[in-house]
This record gives structure tokens, sequence and C-alpha cells, in this order.
């Protein structure tokens, strides 16, 4: 097997930025060395002035498959991410069908998944509230942690917990000592603001926020934060969206609870006072908040409340966007971003004084060590998976259908000018994205520890 060295200017390595030779052997980094100690024996690749991070890990999106292929796929997701630097995908346990609620369920998504992937991939487990019995199976089936809903999801198939359900699955939960990722808004408050918004009109975005208030997800917060300091499980928020709960989120990680938090690009770049009525692309759930809000979301990033950064790509068919008729209210909730989420970030990261050390934590080593990866994902360091991206961090580009590669080129980001480009992305080794190209049969599989 040939030694490979990928040379570059700027490598995002744990201890910071600097020119290295990362030295590949097989599916695996050897070692990170000076440029000039590269072995003659080496097969060489030199980037130059690009970045060389390690491959994106996004622990939040929705593949849909099996069962609503038609919104998504493991062919079509992955594609996307290789295009945007990802090179790991952690699959939601809902919007596909059946969903990841029991062994049988995950067995069924792994046929699915099988032969199709171009990055690696993973499954969480669904928290709902008939399958506290299959908790601990599908813990030891290879989830790699649990998700669950405090409010009703949108579709059928995943029901929302209540309290009382909680109750009975957390200990199952702790016991595993896997991480429940909460989708936190309580159904009470936005019941309440509903009632009050009887004859609104529904294609106004103003509508569609004032309808989820930010109470619902500090309400939800402060009930899951009381169950953590019960019954001591490891608890994930998923795509934070109100900057109102930052304080408390704050004061419970400084009593050291274990408490992680996320949030999404949508969340950190679009703004409630530039969607314009009817346009229910930026529909999702919870809502994009106003600018203030945003700005106290990045100072959460800043001062480590928020750990992580993940796309919730949630994509489905046009028509279910409702379009033609710009209604909020009957819109599909759900941003698809897999293909842009890095130059969307980038583009808020770097006007704001963060590096690309930031990116890389952000939206690779802390999205891998929520999902149990953190050994072999995240890092270009010895012993880690040769997951790459070479992002030309001064370049710019126009998002173009052409860009998204997901099943449906829907973007609420169309047409914007964002800066950073994804010029190549590789996967244990190998390239699985090059300029528009994707080289290679699809070589994504699994992850197992
Ligand atoms: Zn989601």
């Amino acid at each position: 097997m040939e030694l490979q060295a990928f040379l570059s200017r700027r490598v995002v390595t744990p201890e910071g930025l600097r020119p290295a030779a990362v030295l590949v052997h097989g599916e695996r980094i050897r070692a990170v060395v000076e440029l000039e100690d590269v072995p003659t024996n080496a097969v060489k690749q030199d980037f130059g002035e690009a970045a060389f991070l390690p491959g994106l890990v996004d622990s939040h999106v929705h593949i849909n498959e099996p069962g609503r292929t038609e919104w998504e796929g493991f062919r079509t997701a992955t594609l996307a991410a290789a295009a945007g630097g990802y090179t790991m995908l952690v699959d939601m346990p809902l919007n596909c069908v059946p969903a990841t609620t029991n062994v049988a369920a995950l067995q069924h998504k792994r046929r699915a998944a099988h032969g199709q992937c171009c990055v690696d991939w993973a499954a969480w487990g669904g928290v709902v509230p008939d399958n506290p019995g299959e908790i601990e199976a599908l813990a030891g089936a290879g989830v790699r942690g649990f998700k669950c809903f405090l409010v009703h999801p949108g579709i059928d198939e995943f029901s929302m917990v209540r309290e009382a359900d909680l109750r009975t699955a957390l200990p199952h939960v702790t016991r595993t000592g896997l991480p429940l990722l909460v989708h936190a808004e309580l159904p009470g408050p936005l019941d309440v603001a509903k009632e009050r918004l009887s004859g609104a009109d529904w294609r106004c975005y103003s509508t569609y926020l004032q309808s989820r208030p930010d109470e619902a997800e500090l309400t939800a917060i402060r009930l899951v934060l009381s169950l953590c300091r019960q019954y001591e499980f490891r608890l994930h928020i998923v795509h934070l969206a109100t900057s109102l709960a930052l304080e408390e989120l704050r004061t419970a990680r400084a009593a050291g609870m274990p408490v992680t938090v996320e949030t999404c690009p949508h969340y950190l770049h679009l703004e409630a006072e530039a969607i314009a009525d009817g346009a229910t692309l930026c529909k999702c759930a919870p809502p994009i908040r106003e600018r203030m809000n945003r700005e106290q979301l990045w100072q959460g990033l800043k001062e480590r409340v928020i750990d992580l950064v993940v796309t919730d790509h949630s994509p489905c068919p046009p028509e279910m966007k409702s379009v033609d008729t710009g209604s909020f209210s009957s819109a599909w909730g759900g941003i698809a971003s897999l293909s842009i989420a890095l130059p969307v970030m980038w583009t808020e990261a770097h006007q704001r004084g963060f590096t690309l050390m930031d990116i890389a934590r952000w939206m690779s080593r802390e999205p891998a060590r929520l999902a149990g990866c953190g050994a072999r994902k995240g890092q270009i360091a010895a012993g880690y998976d040769a997951d790459f991206v070479v992002f030309d961090p001064e370049a710019d580009f126009k998002v173009i259908a052409d860009r998204l590669h997901h099943r449906h080129p829907l973007s609420p980001y169309m047409g914007e000018e964002l800066h950073g480009v994804v010029k190549k992305t590789y996967l244990r080794g190998t390239a699985v994205f090059d300029d528009g190209r994707f080289p290679g049969e699809p070589s994504g599989r699994e992850f197992h520890p």
C-alpha cells in the first residue's frame, strides 16, 4: 500500500493552523509532519495555500430512507455531503419509514444504505412513548444515541414524548451512557400562541414567527435540564434557536452538568426581518428569529455555551414547501443545506473574527464527539481516519441549483454570493468529491468504533 502525503500551508491541526504534510497510509493518518520531512517514497499532493481541514461531521441529518426516498435518500444526501466537505453523517430516526425506534427498523435502514453512500454514516435511535423496552437493544445494535421530540414532529410515524414518558425512558437511556438529543419546544406555549393568531395572515413570516415563541423553547429546556439533574443522562439540545436560553445553559454547564448544545447555519445567517412574506423555503422549527437574537447566538458560540453547528438537513419535494400559496401554515418545515453549510458558516464567521480552527471545532470535532466517533473522526492527527476537506477560504461563488446535489434543488440560499469554496473532499484517503465531480464508486459505510 502506498504512502500518500497531503501538503498545505494551512493545515487545521488540533494544535493550530500551520504548514504541514499529512501522511496517510491506507485509510488512516499515519503522522502530521513538517513540509521538509515528507518521506521520499510518498506520493505527494500539494494544495498550496488552500486550507486543509478535517472532514466535516454532521450529527443532525434527515436522510429519509427507507420510506420517504422521494424526499431524500442515502445516495443524494451523501452526494450533497461530499460536495459540502462532510465525510460523516448521523441520521435522525424520523422522517424515514419505519422510524428508527427498534432494532428491526435499524436493520431495515442498514439494508437501504448498503452500497449507496459517498460518505460514512451512522444512526440515532428514537425515544417514543411505546419503546422504552427497545432503548438498550438499540444501543447494543450500534445507534450513537437517541432523539426525542417534546412536541409533535410533523409526521405520524414518530410520536412526541411527554414528561411522564421521559421519566419511564430516562433510566434506560442513562444505562446506555449515550446522549439523548432533544427537540426542545413545548406544546403549551405553541397552543396559546396559535389561538391568539386565529385569523392572522399565514403568508406573513411574522405570523409564523409568533406561532413559535421563544417561550416554547425556554420552558422545554428548563424541563429537560431538571430531568438531567435527576436522571444524570447526557443531554444534548438540538437546533437551539432562541438566545434567551443561553443564560440557563451557561449556568447548567458551569455547574458541571453533562449538557451540550447545537445550533444551525440558518439561525446564524438568516434573520426574521429580511424574510419576505410567502418565503416558505425559510420555514423550519424552531423558527429563524430576529437579527439581535442571531447575534446573541454568535456570542453563545464565542463563549462556548453552544458547542457545535449542524445543518438539520431536512429536504422535501417542492410541492410540500407551498411555494405557490406562500402559506407558512401548510409548508413543510425544514431546510436542506449539506452542500453549502461550510461556505454559509465561513461567510458569517470570518467577518466576526472567527478562524478555521473554530469552524473545525464546531463542524467536525464536536459533532464527532457527540456521536461517539471522536477517537476516529473530527481531527487531523495520527491514528484518525484520513477524512479531509480542501477549502479555498478566499474564493467566492454564487449558489445555483447545480451546486446543491440533494434530491430537490430547493434552498433559501439560492442566488446568494457566499465566501469560501469546497474544492475537494477525501474519505478515508480517497477523493470522493473533486471540483464538481464525484470520482469512484460509493465507498461510504456505517461507522463502527
Ligand atoms: Zn431535525
